[in-house]
């Protein structure tokens, strides 16, 4: 911190009461900690498909430094005047910066530095924010969400990464043959866009590879589970069309965000939709593993009617936080129908001797596929 800087800290400290001065410094404490354990963890190797984490600590940073941090951060905004207020919606977020619609107009703006440094955790792209126009236009707040799928960052599970925020339906898009169908990354995705507040839909492309019916019939069967929990499924191929009305169907007047592995179709599928987006998307020979992939951020596209599309990057594994067995429950709405065979009230269907759940699962009644989720969901 040099002389100036000092100055500034002392004159804003001489304003406060011991109290406040007592609690920024906590604040402050606790800031630094959080920090220097993301940038502990950073250097790790991450899934390539896992955004890395952009915060930064500078070499001797003391907790001066951190209080000024938070004083600069809360000074109230010195209004140019007769600036103008606007309020919109984040369709893109760079590093630095994000682009912004609102009304007649998609501009791009700074974002303030506190927002900066918790990047996908307090703005992600489908936010409601109100932006400053001037000069540079600045993203000053950043609304209350109405819904969000989140979850933890990879490298430290305390920090809640937003990957969408106030979307009504998320859909989990899956593919057939290329790549092949996973039934697992389905799981996470219910548990988490759920407890977010949104509704899920599955969304099954390529349809095309399957043109014999009973290989159809057999890869599909693999979503019977998801049926039975009264999720909404569709199929589709972007290369035939089959099924793209009803797809469109579900989309129409609501936020959609599609999200799934990389090289499932989600980019194609957007451009059946909605055919002048023209997005780019893989070419068959990397159609998908681990090849190079299109779509590195989440972008926000609006359509007609009132629809927006959100499409996502592919994200290969998804964390969940730690849930109570009661709350999994929620996410697992088969089970209902089977716990009055278990014979404690608080049965976690696990360990429990007596276990309804258990005993559905034994005798096929309930897919053990979904269970052994609900376990590793449990453990995790
Ligand atoms: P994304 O990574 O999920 O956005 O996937 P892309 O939209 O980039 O598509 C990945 C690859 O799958 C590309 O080669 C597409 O041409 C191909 N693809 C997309 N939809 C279909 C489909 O319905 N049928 C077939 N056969 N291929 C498709
Ligand atoms: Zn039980």
């Amino acid at each position: 911190m040099n002389e100036q800087e000092k100055k500034k800290l002392n004159e804003r400290l001489a304003a406060l009461d011991t109290r406040e001065r007592h609690k920024l410094y906590k604040r402050a404490s606790l800031l630094r900690k959080a920090r220097a354990s993301m940038t502990k963890t950073r250097n790790r190797a991450v899934d390539e498909e896992d955004e890395p984490t952009r915060l930064r600590i500078r070499r001797g940073e003391n907790l001066d430094d951190w209080v000024l941090k938070i004083l600069d951060q809360e000074e109230p905004t010195r209004e140019v005047e007769g600036a103008e207020k606007k309020s919109g919606v984040v369709v893109w977020i760079g590093k630095k910066s994000c682009r912004v619609r609102i009304p007649g107009a998609e501009i791009l703006c700074d974002v303030s530095g506190e927002i900066q440094r918790e990047q996908q955790t307090l703005l992600a792209v489908g936010d409601e924010v109100v932006v400053h126009l001037g000069e540079a236009n600045v993203v000053r707040q950043v609304l209350p969400r109405r819904t969000r799928l989140s979850r933890p960052d990879p490298q430290n599970p305390n920090i809640e990464r937003v990957v969408v925020a106030n979307v009504d339906v998320v859909v989990i898009t899956v593919s057939v043959k290329t790549p092949p169908l996973h039934p697992r990354l389905i799981d996470r995705y219910l548990v988490a866009i759920q407890r977010g507040g949104a509704t899920p839909v599955i969304c099954v492309n390529k349809l095309d590879l399957l043109d014999d019916p009973e290989e159809r019939r057999a890869e599909l069967s693999k979503l019977e589970p998801y049926a039975a929990t009264g999720v909404e499924i569709t199929t589709c191929s972007t290369v035939s069309h089959e099924g793209m009305l009803k797809l469109r169907q579900a989309v129409e007047g609501k936020t959609c965000a599609f999200v799934g592995h990389s090289g499932v179709g989600k980019s194609s599928i957007l451009n059946a939709i909605k055919p002048d987006l023209n997005l780019e998307t893989k070419g068959v020979s990397e159609g998908y593993g681990r090849g190079t992939h299109t779509t590195t951020a989440s972008s926000l596209y609006h359509i007609e009617g009132g629809t927006r599309l959100i499409d996502t990057p592919g994200i290969r594994s998804f964390g969940l936080w730690k849930m109570s067995a009661q709350e999994l429950c929620w996410y697992f709405p088969e089970f209902e129908a089977y716990k009055d065979g278990c014979k404690f009230g608080n049965c976690t269907h696990t360990h429990e001797p007596v276990c309804g759940v258990k005993q559905a699962v034994g005798d096929g009644l309930l897919s053990r596929h979904r269970y052994e989720t609900y376990g590793r969901l449990l453990g995790a």
